[in-house]
């Protein structure tokens, strides 16, 4: 330990002599700006070389200023015009060292939300109808306050089984029959609209799931599959809910999960990283991710209630459905078909039953919760 005040004063020298300079000459880069204009909302974003300090604030009551004290930026690649009926445009001035984005509004005070995404970093400036101070008016409340529409999708089908088990046992079979026991648990509440992606034995593309579930206005997306492990030994039931920051092994089974877009037709599934997609996508995941946490969390303690199996929790993970779909959504692994007790477990229509049951249970509370949270009562 006696070494390291001597590095200090090392690194110390080495900043005082070398940092500043090179800091003047390397300011971190606005790089350019991109808007997305939604019902009820403007997002507005901010490409950035990497985390850059920010600050803002209104100079006025129809002006948003966003100010990046060490930065760069080419004006015209930050200047737009929008005219949405919200905003009206963004102007890049570079004044200094410092980059300032003002953001001209087409109504006072407005509400806005500030904040930073990685992978690409990005700011990100959301401007709602919402008045400053009012409640309410992010996508998530104007979409609807009711809980009506319930799209359940039983992963796989056709020429995709999805996982087999060492029984022969084959995902697409479990997950048909899992989501049509939840259809018949759910219809008997008399409340819901309930559809199915998939009735029978058919191979369906993601893109088609989710264009289904957008078409059909879903106020909820259950995606039901079954996992698979290289060790026989991990077993138990997990949900997960769509998320950036992914762990490893989550990243493993959204990467199998995703594998079936090698099946689909000749598109390349990298077409999806487009701008406006990449846009699409971080409005969906933004603004339904509380919500998708929440039917998460009520999936698993309702599953963890009623079965003896391992409870894995609440993950995080890129699916490519969850993407896709304008509403709350989670991907329910309701076991290891790779696991020889899970396997048989899957394979018993009372253990189904009482998974469907699970899974019923658990929209009901949501809808529940959501809808005493938002004033309504039965
Ligand atoms: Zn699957």
């Amino acid at each position: 330990m006696k070494s390291l005040p001597k590095i200090f004063i090392l690194f110390f020298l080495l900043f005082v002599l070398i940092g500043p300079a090179s800091a003047a000459e390397k300011l971190q880069r606005v790089k350019r700006i991109r808007f997305y204009s939604h019902r009820g909302f403007t997002r507005v974003v901010l490409d950035v070389q990497r985390d850059l300090r920010y600050s803002s604030r209104r100079p006025s009551s129809d002006q948003i200023l966003v100010e990046f004290p060490q930065a760069k930026l080419d004006p015209a690649k930050c200047t737009v015009n929008i005219n949405d009926g919200l905003v009206k445009g963004a102007k890049g001035e570079q004044i200094g060292k410092s980059a300032k984005i003002i953001i001209q509004l087409q109504q006072p005070n407005l509400k806005y939300a500030i904040f930073s995404l990685r992978r690409p970093p990005r700011l990100v400036i959301d401007v709602s109808r919402a008045r400053a101070g009012a409640k309410g008016g992010t996508a998530v409340e104007e979409k609807g306050l009711k809980i009506k529409t319930i799209i359940i999708d039983p992963g796989h089908g056709g020429k995709d089984p999805g996982a087999v088990g060492r029984r022969g046992l084959k995902e697409k079979d479990v997950t048909l029959d899992i989501a049509r026991r939840l259809k018949r648990n759910l219809d008997r509440d008399g409340r819901l609209k309930v559809y199915l992606t998939r009735t029978r034995d058919q191979f369906l593309p993601l893109r088609k799931r989710s264009s289904f579930a957008n078409q059909k206005k879903g106020d909820l997306f259950i995606s039901i599959h079954a996992n698979a492990a290289y060790s026989r030994r991990i077993s138990g039931f997990e949900t997960f809910y769509l998320c950036e920051a992914v762990d490893d092994t989550a990243r493993a089974v959204a990467a199998r999960e995703n594998s079936v877009l090698r099946l689909e037709s000749s598109k390349n599934p990298q077409s999806m990283g487009s701008d406006l997609e990449v846009i699409l996508w971080e409005l969906k995941y933004t603004e339904f991710r509380t919500q998708s946490r929440e039917l998460a969390q009520l999936v698993q303690k309702n599953l963890d209630r009623r079965f003896k199996m391992r409870n894995r929790g609440v993950k995080t993970a890129p699916f490519y459905v969850l993407r896709k779909v304008d509403m709350p959504s989670v991907l329910v692994e309701v076991g290891f078909i790779s696991n020889l007790g899970d396997e048989a477990m899957l394979a018993s229509k009372s253990h189904r039953e009482k998974m469907a049951q699970a899974l019923a249970e658990s929209i009901i509370s949501y809808r529940r919760k959501y809808e005493r949270e938002k004033g309504f009562t039965r």
